[in-house]
């Protein structure tokens, strides 16, 4: 199978150099040029089998260059008993009847992220491989929390690739800081930025902007690559937990092959609903993707209006993984609802980049309709939600997972659509734990430090504490850099030159 760029479909590619590659060079996304299909009779087969034998069969129809052994390497290396708390890799738990939370955290950070993250590198060097390329890589992240720290643990002692990641010095919970503070392994870099998250995303930006650098880097067969979600290798073992979850629910007896089910996703990137939409689209029963939006609503209003437009106040809230302006993957979305027009979606995106602004025409508007429904809600309600969950149901949400459940219920009420839905839980409870315990005693928690709120939260609901955050408080810290954001260049030359 081959890979095209959204902005020039005839860019085409094997899908180790779209991920080598990471982005085309007309700035567009690598997507597959046909997206392929799965049937009863493929579910049928997945139904018995474990997580990574499920991973294994989705990835082979999408990395057609890879051999199977090579894909069994990635997924066995990726998805391990040490590295997740759940021999299933994900869990899906009971909310209610007909209603299943999808808990994508049993990862080493905690968060959904892991996911990807986790295989991402061995997708990397395979595709390294595959494509001849000896060069090393080094990854550069910068980070407002979740990401870094779940790119650091999936590249951690990677052979031929360096990670170096950069956040804002104030700008992380203590919790996050915490964990990338502590991060083990001999090719990793952590470093703080005096600043704010944009400054340490511009500083990254302009170095991976810097041609002086990268020539200088190319004469030494070193390259920079970057591990955020417009790789399609992040992208696509995303795909596979939708298909797993939906085999588990048959396995389970909660419903038989060809029910359709609803999925509810809390929404940033547009990531992890763009990976349930490709399982749609495949052929899994999926009736709505319900997208969850906090205050920055971006995406509520693109999807009931067709009217994109960053030029708006950006809100810090209590769902920090969910604030975002740009949604970079609703490109791909579009190039496949316009039966991949190119040129109109490099219109909209050039649009977007200039005036901060562009308007998708009337067929997109009316499949963006019949596709998905989007809401959103702000942090008043979202920590009524940790707080009603728990009481109704005893069942605790992080703040993003909660966006997803408040949404859902908005869903319910202005449709009366019951089908039986499954429900994104993105992150532990325990990652945010000082807006969880908050939420759930109606009051803001103060006087307690981070570990002391892990273990009233422990109290309160009974949740185990995931070993990754438990051991947080002893770990030694092994990376203490502070530098200013000017200094970014120097520090990362200092590393790889
Ligand atoms: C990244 C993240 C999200 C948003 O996912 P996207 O794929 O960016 O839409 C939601 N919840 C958590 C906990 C996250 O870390």
């Amino acid at each position: 199978m081959k890979y095209q760029s959204t902005r020039d479909k005839k860019v085409s590619v094997n899908s180790a150099s779209a991920i080598v590659k990471g982005i085309s060079l007309d700035k567009g996304l690598f997507v597959p040029c046909s997206i392929p299909t799965i049937n009863e009779y493929f579910i049928n087969k997945l139904v018995q089998k474990s997580y990574n034998e499920r991973a294994k069969e989705v990835l082979s129809l999408y990395l057609t260059d890879f051999s199977k052994e090579q894909i069994a390497t990635c997924v066995d290396n990726a998805y391990t008993d040490e590295k997740f708390e759940s021999s299933n890799i994900t869990e899906i738990s009971h909310l209610y009847d007909g209603t299943y939370m999808l808990e994508l955290w049993k990862g080493p950070t905690c968060a959904f992220k892991d996911m990807a993250l986790q295989i991402l590198p061995h997708l990397l060097t395979t595709s390294m491989a595959i494509t001849n390329t000896n060069d090393e890589v080094t990854i550069l992240v910068a980070t407002s929390g979740d990401t870094g720290k779940a790119a650091l643990e999936g590249f951690k002692d990677i052979p031929n690739i360096k990670i170096i990641v950069f956040y804002p010095e104030n700008g992380v919970s203590p919790m996050q800081k915490r964990q990338m503070q502590t991060q083990k392994g001999d090719n990793v870099y952590v470093c703080a930025i005096k600043g704010n998250f944009d400054d340490a995303q511009t500083g990254v930006k302009n170095i991976f902007a810097d041609d002086k650098l990268a020539s200088e880097l190319k004469s030494k067969n070193k390259v920079f690559s970057s591990a955020n979600s417009i790789n399609w290798g992040r992208l696509l073992p995303q795909i596979v937990y939708y298909i797993s979850s939906y085999c588990d629910l048959i396995k389970n007896e909660e419903i038989a092959y060809g029910d359709v089910i609803n999925v509810v996703v809390p929404t940033g990137n547009f990531g992890n609903i763009l990976a349930a939409y490709y399982a749609k689209k495949m052929g899994l029963p999926i009736g709505k993707l319900i997208c969850a939006s906090n205050k920055n609503n971006v995406l509520t209003d693109f999807i009931n209006t067709g009217v994109y437009s960053r030029n708006r106040e950006f809100y810090p809230t209590l769902s920090p993984s969910m604030d975002i302006l740009i949604s970079s993957n609703l490109e791909r979305l579009l190039f496949d609802l316009t039966n991949q027009d190119d040129e109109l979606v490099a219109t909209w995106f050039n649009k977007l980049n200039e005036a901060g602004e562009y308007e998708v025409n009337d067929s997109v508007k009316a499949l963006l309709k019949e596709n998905f429904y989007a809401s959103y809600c702000d942090d008043v309600q979202t920590s009524a939600t940790i707080k009603s969950v728990f009481d109704r149901y005893s069942y605790l949400c992080d703040t993003h997972t909660a966006v997803a459940v408040n949404v859902y219920e908005q869903y319910v009420k202005e449709t009366s659509d019951n089908k039986k839905v499954i429900i994104a839980s993105t992150a532990s409870p325990y990652k945010f734990v000082s807006s969880v315990l908050s939420a759930l005693e109606a009051r803001e928690v103060s006087g307690m430090d981070e570990y002391q709120s892990i273990g009233e939260l422990f109290r309160i609901s009974g949740l185990d504490v995931p070993e990754s955050i438990a051991e947080l408080e002893n770990l030694p810290v092994l990376h203490s850099d502070i530098i200013e954001n000017t200094q970014m260049k120097d520090y990362i030359k200092d590393i790889i030159l």
